[in-house]
């Protein structure tokens, strides 16, 4: 749900943070809580306005996310609240150990800010006691927000420190999110432990709440570390990078007994039929049913093939990761690779993604080889 725009920054919330909204205003206007000792009717607006202003807060520290990766040449297209606070996402990833180390401490820097400013109100200026409750509320979440957000695990702002300045030491990106990924197992793996002694002291509450934190910061860990393995060392690869040459294919005019015995001899399940380099269609063993009766000899290889106007196909240029997926999507095993005149020049297979995974991870982990 989009609710405004700050500095060109789309803000959105989710529909988590709105229940989150209700449970804390709930649960600070409750009995034992920061206002118990406020009248009732104050106690909630109070509760409300406390909670509103947080929201605000965690708007600041993510708005400093933002503003630092801005001086980075990095645009954030949103700042999304949901249920464990707040999330910018920027169009783009630091370059640099110092520019992710910057961006990712400007957050909590802010809310440690924050929680001064809050606590020096409090004590200094004479307001009304629901108001410094209030105040000294926020100093307190804020300060607490700060430093949570510095726990080395995804996908907390502390986990972006760890992993620049691992980055900064070992020089090697992929690494240093090999590192900071068992980190953040580390941390979810307390969490999971310290959340079971709580559901076990009767704390359930907190225990679930615990469990939750963990279960969040797991899946997020295990998502960096399949982005930095998978998906962007494959964002460089084009089709024609990985794609398997031609091997074997048949001419327009071939017949089945002969294409059947090429696909004998050379082990393939599909062969294209091509005119003058160009792809008329494939034949596939599964195609041989079409025969109905008719003899080998007989029929024509291009009476049974799939025409290519009605083939999945893939250009040569297109990224490779999005001929995976039409991979993927297709009940095909494999997709022609054509070149912009619509020529044949290959073909992506399942075999053909396992091995440029392998190969992406492989070269990953050993990071940027030089040509010296
Ligand atoms: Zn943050």
């Amino acid at each position: 749900m989009q609710f405004g725009r700050i500095f060109g920054i789309t803000l959105r919330i989710d529909w988590s943070w709105l229940i989150v909204f209700g449970l804390m205003t709930w649960s600070l206007s409750g009995a034992p809580g920061p206002f118990a000792h406020l009248p009732e009717r104050t106690r909630i607006v109070t509760a409300a306005i406390a909670v509103l202003l947080l929201f605000a807060c965690v708007i600041a520290h993510e708005l400093a996310h933002a503003l630092t990766a801005r001086r980075f040449g990095i645009d954030t297209a949103s700042i999304t609240l949901f249920v464990f606070g707040g999330v910018s996402s920027l169009r783009s990833e630091p370059n640099s150990p110092r520019a992710e180390a910057l961006i990712s401490l400007a957050g909590p820097l802010t809310s440690f800010v924050l929680a001064l400013i809050f606590f020096a109100v409090a004590s200094v200026v004479r307001v009304g006691d629901a108001a410094a409750t209030a105040m000294l509320y926020l100093a307190f979440v804020n300060a607490l927000l700060g430093a949570f957000n510095l726990l080395p695990a995804y996908p907390l702002d502390g986990s972006h420190v760890f992993h620049a300045i691992v980055w900064h030491v070992n020089k090697n990106r992929a690494r240093a999110t090999g590192f900071t990924a068992g980190m953040t197992r580390a941390v979810g793996g307390a969490f999971v432990l310290f959340g079971i002694l709580q559901l076990a002291g009767g704390y359930l509450v907190s225990g679930v709440w615990l469990e939750l934190l963990a279960w969040f910061m797991l899946r997020a860990g295990q998502a960096e570390w399949q982005y930095e393995m998978i998906l962007r060392p494959m964002q460089a690869m084009r089709v024609v990078d990985v794609a398997d040459p031609v091997g074997a294919s048949l001419p327009l005019k071939a017949n089945c007994q002969a294409a059947l015995d090429r696909m004998i001899a050379t082990q393939h399940r599909a062969l294209p039929v091509v005119s003058n380099d160009e792809l008329s269609g494939m034949v596939t063993l599964a195609d041989f049913a079409k025969l109905d009766g008719r003899a080998l000899d007989d029929a024509a290889v291009t009476s049974i093939m799939t025409r290519a106007a009605d083939l999945v196909s893939v250009a040569a240029s297109e990224p490779a990761f999005a001929a995976f997926q039409k991979l993927a999507n297709s009940s095909h095993s494999q997709l022609p690779v054509l070149d912009e005149h619509a020529h044949l020049v290959g073909f992506v297979t399942r075999d053909t993604v396992i091995r440029s995974l392998l190969f992406a991870r492989e070269q990953q982990m050993l990071g940027p080889i030089s040509r010296r």
